[in-house]
């Protein structure tokens, strides 16, 4: 039987900074002394060229340069930047670095989900998720190593934050999906060494593109995190940077209210809310932010949320769970409140992908096509999403739980395999 309990909420629930030695100005730290420039927009790079030693004119210059070969054209080595002077190159490179979150792991489904577990370079663990549709290829990014907020359905509610992530550890997924993809605009590395002015100018374009939306909807809760969340996410919106459409990109929150506003504000990309419930027990349960951020509040910020219209529909992620949240009353009650607060809504279904030792179960098929039925009959769309990458440890969290199970000597032979297999 199902554990009702509530649960304690451990850990800050306000968006509260979290203090992390080194991490300032959004730079990723290194090790090394070098400053890592992804993550940094135009002006700031320049700000730092010009603290090297150039003057103020060069510095503008060469952060244009850099900035296009970094973020439009994925190049991961100065060498390769064919317009800045050769001189300049090693010069580039003695203070700078082209950063990437490192592969600790991948993972390649059948049905063509691939997932890695990432590290960043102070050797925290996290997840990115690639899931390719007949329409479109959605990349699911984390925003935070861990999470606060203790979701009982979720596998990443299960561990600790450790921290947030930075800018550049942020659109570093983005980049690194890219990569491993071979989708820069005009191909790969290779053909990027010698660039014509007309290739130069390409813009990137979701067309026949396997990365075309991207949400926000992997370890972490982004809202947490909002400032580095927004700072990546511009950089990927940016017609000079990784140019996507703010149409294709997705936030998912929890819930975290007074963030919502800004959320559409600032950064002005489709919104997500976990949902999951209908009742303040039963979501108190499940998303214990609830007994913060009730319900009703929750719904009136969705009703504010700058954009939403009916071509830019909010989403209600609903995880089913067997016996909990998935009653034709439950059905029917989520009908009411998204008409109550007039909410432009789409609902999207989700069955719960269980792990090892989760307190719940998912609902049978025929529950959940009932309740898909239900939503639908009422004139909102309620499709039920079908689990992808079952045989991949999928769910969230799971890479990076049954990876901490594998010795470091197993981590290793692991990436000496990739490795050969690359060759
Ligand atoms: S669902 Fe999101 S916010 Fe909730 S615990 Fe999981 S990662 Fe955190």
């Amino acid at each position: 039987m199902t554990d009702t309990a509530l649960m304690p909420i451990p850990g800050p629930i306000d968006p509260v900074p979290v203090a992390r030695p080194g991490v300032s100005d959004g730079i990723t730290p290194r090790a090394d002394g070098r400053v890592d420039l992804i993550g940094l927009p135009r002006p700031r790079i320049a700000e730092l060229f010009a603290e090297a030693g150039l003057d103020a004119k060069a510095a503008k210059l060469r952060a244009k340069q850099v900035y296009h070969w970094l973020y439009h054209r994925g190049v991961s080595d100065f060498a390769a930047m064919t317009d800045i002077a050769k001189t300049m190159r090693p010069w580039l490179a003695e203070r700078f670095v082209i950063g990437r979150p490192e592969v600790v792991e991948a993972q390649h489904s059948t049905d063509g989900t691939r997932k890695w577990l990432l590290r960043t370079a102070d050797g925290h663990d996290f997840e990115m998720v690639f899931i390719p549709d007949a329409d479109r290829g959605t990349l699911c990014v984390s925003s935070q190593v861990g999470c606060t907020l203790n979701c009982r359905f979720c596998h990443t509610g299960t561990m600790r934050l450790v921290r947030n992530l930075t800018p550049g550890e942020i659109v570093g997924q983005v980049m690194l999906a890219r990569d491993e993809l071979g989708e820069w605009p005009q191909g790969n590395m290779a053909r990027q060494m010698d660039v014509s002015e007309e290739e130069d100018a390409a813009e990137y374009s979701a067309d026949g593109r396997l990365l075309t939306n991207i949400v926000m909807m992997g370890m972490g809760e982004p809202l947490y995190n909002f400032d580095n969340v927004r700072d990546a996410l511009q950089l990927v919106m940016d017609g000079d940077g990784l140019a996507l459409s703010k149409r294709r990109i997705t936030l998912s929150t929890s819930g975290v209210v007074p963030m919502m506003e800004r959320c559409g504000e600032e950064i002005g990309v489709n919104l997500a809310v976990s949902l999951h419930a209908v009742t303040k027990a039963v979501r108190d349960e499940i998303v214990p932010l609830n007994r913060k951020y009730g319900i009703e509040q929750l719904l009136q910020a969705c009703a504010d949320y700058p954009g939403a219209s009916n071509a830019r529909r909010i989403t209600f992620e609903y995880v089913m769970l067997k016996g909990m949240n998935d009653s034709d009353e439950d059905a029917r009650e989520l009908v009411r409140l998204l008409r109550q607060y007039d909410l432009p809504a789409k609902v999207n279904l989700i069955p719960f992908n269980p792990w090892p030792g989760a307190p719940y179960e998912c609902s049978t098929p025929e529950r959940v096509r009932r309740f898909s039925d239900i939503v639908f009959e009422a004139g909102i769309s309620a499709p039920v999403r079908t689990p992808r990458g079952r045989d991949i440890d999928a769910a969230c969290g799971q890479l990076k739980t049954a990876a901490e199970k594998k010795t470091r000597a197993e981590l290793d032979r692991l990436a000496e395999e990739k490795q050969a297999a690359l060759q």
